[in-house]
C-alpha cells in the first residue's frame, strides 16, 4: 500500500500541470479556476455578416484567451490549443447548428509555419475536430504570400488582398457541403472576407465563420 502511493505521488508529480497562465499547481485541466473565470463570454448571435455569410466570435480579446492565444503563438506552449479549442466548442454547442461541418482555418504562410516549428492554427483546427468529430481539411486554402501580421497592418484589407489560394479540386469535393471556417482572433474581419470570397467564387456556398476571440 504505502509502495503504491509512492507510485501514486510520484505519477502526478510528474504528469501534473501547472496552470499554463499563472504557473499554479490547483489546475483540473491546464488551466488554475481563477484564470479560468477570466474569460468574457460573447453572445451566441452573428457578431458580423459579410455576405450572407455568419461570423460568430467565442470571447473577447483579452484575460485568460488573450494570454492563452500570445502563449499558442509566440511561446510555443502547444497545450494551450486544447484549451482554447475546448472553450469554443462550449461556445459551438451554444449555436446548436445540428449540421455537420469540415473545418477549414487561414493557413499561414509556409515560411511562418516553418520558423514556428508547427502550424498553430492547424493544431486548433485538429483539437476542435476531436470535439466535434468534424473533419479538418488543410489542402483546401493555402496561404500563397508573406503578409505582415494583420495588426501591424495599415490597411488591413489590402495586406490580405490576394493572398489565399483555393485547390480546385479539392472545393469541387466539398461543394455541397457545410463549411466551418475557424479562426483566432478577428479585429477588421479582413482575413475572413477574404476566405469568404474564395470560397464563394469556387461555389462554396454553406459558410459560416466562427473565431475564437473578437477585439473591442
Ligand atoms: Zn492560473
Amino acid at each position: 500500500m504505502f509502495f503504491e502511493n509512492c507510485i501514486t505521488s510520484f505519477l502526478n508529480l510528474i504528469y501534473k500541470q501547472n496552470c499554463l497562465i499563472c504557473n499554479c499547481a490547483k489546475v483540473d485541466n491546464f488551466l488554475c479556476k481563477t484564470c479560468l473565470k477570466d474569460v468574457h463570454n460573447l453572445s451566441s448571435f452573428a457578431h458580423r455578416v459579410y455576405k450572407n455569410i455568419p461570423i460568430y466570435s467565442a470571447y473577447i480579446y483579452s484575460g485568460s484567451i488573450k494570454k492563452l492565444i500570445q502563449l499558442l503563438k509566440f511561446s510555443h506552449k502547444k497545450q494551450a490549443s486544447k484549451v482554447l479549442s475546448q472553450l469554443l466548442f462550449d461556445y459551438f454547442k451554444k449555436l446548436d447548428l445540428n449540421k455537420d461541418f469540415i473545418i477549414i482555418y487561414p493557413n499561414t504562410y509556409f515560411i511562418k509555419s516553418f520558423s514556428r516549428g508547427y502550424n498553430y492554427m492547424y493544431l486548433l483546427a485538429l483539437e476542435f475536430s476531436k470535439l466535434t468529430g468534424f473533419k479538418v481539411e488543410k489542402n483546401l486554402i493555402k496561404k500563397i504570400k508573406y503578409t505582415k501580421p494583420q495588426y501591424l497592418a495599415k490597411n488591413r484589407h489590402k495586406n490580405i488582398e490576394g493572398s489565399f489560394k483555393i485547390n480546385k479540386k479539392t472545393a469541387q469535393k466539398y461543394k455541397d457541403k457545410n463549411i466551418l471556417i475557424i479562426d483566432d482572433i478577428t479585429t477588421s474581419g479582413a482575413t475572413l472576407e477574404e476566405i469568404i470570397n474564395c470560397c464563394l467564387d469556387n461555389n462554396l456556398n454553406s459558410l459560416i465563420c466562427l473565431t475564437i476571440s473578437k477585439t473591442v
